[in-house]
């Protein structure tokens, strides 16, 4: 079930960026200490006992909760960063979003084999960016994968959700 207090916080800015999008804008959840730390002890419930060695977060929105949960879980923290932004060496995934394409980049140094991967993002339409970094991810060859959302978008027909294979392990703290 939705946590009321994050459902009251969180603002729904209408036709941003472009007309006919509801962009859910967490930054209103971000700036509220009492929804700070629901989403990071919700989340800390989540993925306590999956042995999480690496969090790794998504440009820009997927960073904040990303480390805070890493530093609860002693896990570390990697970013999956928009393109030219990583100052060594990368591997690079192309993807198509709900308004536009796009270029992630991580790393290549940024995971290795032994490790338990957590994706972090702020919100799941499409499913494009996630599964991108996800493929991203999966080059490294870890050990296992789980991916996780604050907020999944369903109401208007999405099934992001979908683009994943039906074992993948994915979770969410906010379903509209
Ligand atoms: P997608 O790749 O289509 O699943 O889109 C997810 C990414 O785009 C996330 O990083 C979100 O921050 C952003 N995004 C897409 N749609 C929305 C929306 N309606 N409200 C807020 N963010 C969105």
């Amino acid at each position: 079930m939705n946590n009321p207090t994050l459902m009251k916080n969180l603002r729904n800015v209408p036709n941003y960026p472009i007309p006919g999008i509801q962009f859910k804008d967490v930054t209103t959840l971000f700036k509220n200490a009492k929804c700070m730390k629901i989403m990071v002890n919700e989340l800390y419930e989540l993925y306590k006992d999956k042995g999480i060695t690496k969090v790794v977060g998504i440009e820009s929105r997927g960073f904040v909760l990303g480390a805070a949960l890493a530093v609860k879980l002693g896990a570390g923290f990697v970013m999956c960063r928009k393109p030219g932004k990583l100052p060594a060496e990368t591997l690079k995934e192309t993807y198509m979003k709900e308004y536009g394409k796009d270029t992630i980049e991580i790393h290549k140094d940024a995971i290795d084999e032994k490790d338990i991967v957590l994706i972090h993002d702020d919100l799941l339409a499409t499913g494009g960016s996630m599964k991108a970094a996800y493929n991203l991810v999966k080059r490294f060859n870890p050990q296992k994968i789980y991916i996780n959302f604050i907020i999944e978008l369903t109401s208007e027909g999405q099934k992001g959700r979908d683009v994943f294979d039906k074992d993948t392990e994915i979770t969410t703290l906010i379903h509209i």
